[in-house]
């Protein structure tokens, strides 16, 4: 099948390899395995005039049982292609295998959620004064652009298309360039379940390339955007030159808290996942973690020898917990933030050191004693990293847990009901999990507060903002 994977997918079919080809680097062996050819301008508006044709010559009117039935069968293709599809990320980004499969496994649910969700929708009848029959109705948008990163590179994907198909739009998806086969296969079964061609378009190619003209693009309303707070600034600035719709899921800097009362060996025992779980490169990485005093202590003892016991090495060994980061200019940023917390005086009590080479592998490394006005603390670090301090009372951890430009996700660890409750509704975050670190659920909405976002994916929140509400009236 990777023969194929050359180009953009439009139209039904594989595009003229064309532009300059990109190579794709493993990085567990910091070798190319594979190419594929940019996109460009071309490219960009075929796709966008293909799937604004796809959508007004029948997609937007099928009827919602026709297009649940496509969708599902586009679920089942996704499983049973699943080995393939997460080899192919594991191959791209570094993910381990195992990952990699349940990962896929929950694009193929998402589909499966909004086939059923799709036709789930109802408008409402409103008694307005003057009398008459007034009702509404929600309709498809038309074509939306969806550009995703490469940390979940399937997943996301699923997320944003999914949703935006079952309502009834049309979609150009812009994967991320370290890792674009899993978006390809896609389009190609979206063929083979039915859909029509155009419907779900695939173009390949750097945002910094093809982003702006699919953001301003004239047949594009609305673009779905997961990645980064800055380019997810840029996007928004751009597509409020034509007020286009946007949804945006950021950064985070999210919090793990552990009040003393918790089950300690539960909360240190599954803190190790929470952060260095995809190397660290997770919106949701719980990598401040806040321990009342008392417990502090042995909470990071056990903390520390869970870590340890973390298997670094190749993706394709199913025993491996850990694979490499994306990229060498991935690591090379998360070792400044070490690098960085070590000239500071802050210490060090796990890792931050290289396990192994050739591949971009770096230990999970825990750091203590950083400030609040520290980098390591403040900023995003997107890799195996974390940081942890006690905290001596829950007014002072409230401030402390919001005193971030982010607000995407977060943990709190304590047997008192009533101080969860009350604590999670203080966090200015947009999602929280207590006693457990699930903060993901296909059928739940998912995104951020502050600078982690705008809008959410996942849940009917996710398929409400894929339409747009109409109002008709008729006269008495
Ligand atoms: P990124 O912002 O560099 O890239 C994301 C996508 O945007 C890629 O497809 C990229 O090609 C594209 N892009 C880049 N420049 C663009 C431009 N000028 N115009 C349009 N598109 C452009 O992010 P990344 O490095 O791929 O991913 C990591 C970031 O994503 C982290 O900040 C992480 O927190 C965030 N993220 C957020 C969520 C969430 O749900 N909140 C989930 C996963 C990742």
């Amino acid at each position: 099948m990777l023969d194929e994977l050359r180009a953009s997918f439009i139209n039904g079919r594989f595009a003229p390899a064309n532009g300059p080809a990109r190579e794709l680097i493993n990085p567990a062996d910091e070798r190319s395995f594979h190419a594929v050819s940019d996109g460009t301008a071309r490219e960009v508006n075929a796709a966008a005039e293909g799937a604004a044709g796809a959508w007004e010559s029948g997609w937007r009117d099928l009827p919602p049982g026709d297009r649940s039935e496509l969708i599902h069968r586009l679920a089942n293709l996704i499983e049973a292609n699943a080995p393939q599809l997460a080899e192919f990320d594991s191959r791209s980004m570094g993910k381990p295998l195992a990952a990699a499969r349940g990962e896929v496994l929950m694009g193929a649910r998402t589909f499966r959620y909004y086939a059923g969700a799709l036709l789930m929708p109802h408008g409402d009848t409103i008694p307005v004064a003057r009398g008459g029959f007034d009702f509404t109705l929600r309709q498809p948008l038309g074509v939306i652009a969806c550009i995703v990163p490469w940390n979940f590179p399937f997943a996301i994907a699923c997320w944003k298309i999914a949703p935006a198909l079952a309502a009834g739009n049309s979609v150009l998806l812009k994967p991320a360039s370290f890792s674009p086969l899993g978006a390809l296969v896609l389009g190609k079964l979206a063929i083979e379940a039915g859909l029509p061609a155009g419907a779900l378009q695939i173009i390949c190619s750097r945002g910094s390339e093809v982003g702006d003209l699919m953001i301003t693009h004239p047949l594009v309303r609305k673009v779905s955007f997961t990645g980064s707070t800055d380019v997810g600034r840029h996007v928004m600035e751009l597509a409020a030159r034509d007020f286009t719709r946007v949804s945006l899921e950021l950064g985070g800097k999210s919090a793990n808290v552990v009040f003393a009362d918790a089950d300690l060996s539960k909360a240190a025992e599954s803190a190790p996942g929470a952060v260095f779980d995809n190397t660290g490169q997770d919106c949701c990485a719980r990598s401040r973690i806040l321990v009342e005093r008392p417990a502090y202590e042995e909470f990071l003892e056990r903390f520390i020898e869970a870590t340890r016991k973390l298997r670094v090495g190749d993706p394709a060994d199913e025993a491996t917990d850990l694979g490499p980061l994306v990229s060498r200019a991935q690591r090379e940023s998360v070792e400044r933030f070490i690098t960085d917390a070590r000239t500071s005086g802050r210490v060090i009590a796990y890792g931050g050191d290289r396990p192994r080479a050739p591949g971009y592998y770096l230990n999970p490394t825990i750091i203590t004693g950083a400030k609040t006005g520290d980098r390591c603390w403040r900023e995003e670090i997107f890799g195996p990293v974390a940081c942890v301090r006690p905290f001596d009372d829950e007014s002072e951890l409230i401030r402390e847990v919001n005193d971030s430009p982010y607000g995407l996700s977060g943990s709190i660890w304590t047997r008192d009901i009533s101080r969860a409750l009350r604590v999670a509704r203080r966090i200015e975050s947009g999602v929280l999990s207590i006693n457990c670190h699930n903060s993901v659920h296909v059928e739940a909405p998912f995104g951020g507060f502050k600078h982690s976002g705008l809008g959410r994916d996942l849940g009917l929140a996710a398929l409400e903002a894929c339409t747009e509400l109409k109002n008709i009236y008729i006269a008495p």
